[in-house]
């Protein structure tokens, strides 16, 4: 290629690009899914939590089902008293207390306190960690759940983790990755949860 085609061929391109960038100009609070059987599911959610924070917003997360976060999640997230809340409304659940009933009404807590946050035009980002968990067990139910994302306020986003999500909420929501499992070191070499990588 002469300096002439490529300086033609950039030309183009950038001509496309900004095309492109016109064409999408309107913004829209957003309902992510990140699913499937790999990691990165909340660490990618957290991201944009971060992303959030960094442009003033005001975030809650709301963990359903109790994870590996603290302390060192907690220990930053307490570092933004002002824009971050956050809850751990998982404790104790299934293999733990093995008490169906008790799980329900456990993941039915976690999940009016998810909806004060969720309808709160304050809140620019809402992440409800391990909900699709939740409602792989049945503790939720699919309809309560698509009833709650029709109370987000048009510009929130709102993000929904865990495996399984139901293809209903598939289907509704604007932004869904599913991350694929290729390897992870806990399964072919027994390496365990260490700090900084898993929580
Ligand atoms: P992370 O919090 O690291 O982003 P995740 O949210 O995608 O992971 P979860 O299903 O919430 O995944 O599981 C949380 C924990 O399980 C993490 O410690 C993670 O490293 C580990 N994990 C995730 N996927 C796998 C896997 N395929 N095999 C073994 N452990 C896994
Ligand atoms: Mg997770």
């Amino acid at each position: 290629m002469t300096e002439e085609q490529y300086r033609k061929k950039m030309q183009r391109r950038k001509e496309v690009q900004e095309q492109r960038l016109q064409e999408r100009s309107h913004e829209k609070g957003l309902i992510i899914v990140h699913t499937g059987n790999g990691k990165g599911k909340t660490t990618a959610a957290l991201g944009m939590v971060l992303r959030s924070l960094g442009h003033g917003y005001k975030v809650a997360i709301v963990q359903f089902i109790k994870g590996a976060w603290e302390p060192a999640e907690k220990a930053v997230f307490s570092l933004w008293p002002a824009q971050l809340e956050f809850h751990a409304m998982g404790e104790g659940f299934t293999w733990e207390t093995q008490d169906r009933q008790r799980d329900i009404e456990t993941a039915q807590v976690a999940w009016n306190k998810a909806l004060t946050f969720v309808r709160n035009p304050d809140y620019k980002l809402v992440l409800l960690d391990e909900v699709n968990v939740a409602l792989k067990l049945g503790y939720l139910t699919v309809e309560q759940v698509l009833s709650g994302l029709d109370e987000k306020p048009a510009d929130s986003h709102l993000i929904l983790t865990g495996r399984g999500a139901p293809p209903a909420l598939i289907e509704r929501a604007d932004l869904v990755t599913e991350m694929t499992l290729v390897k992870h070191p806990f399964r072919e070499q027994g390496v365990k949860a260490q700090p900084g990588i898993e929580y």
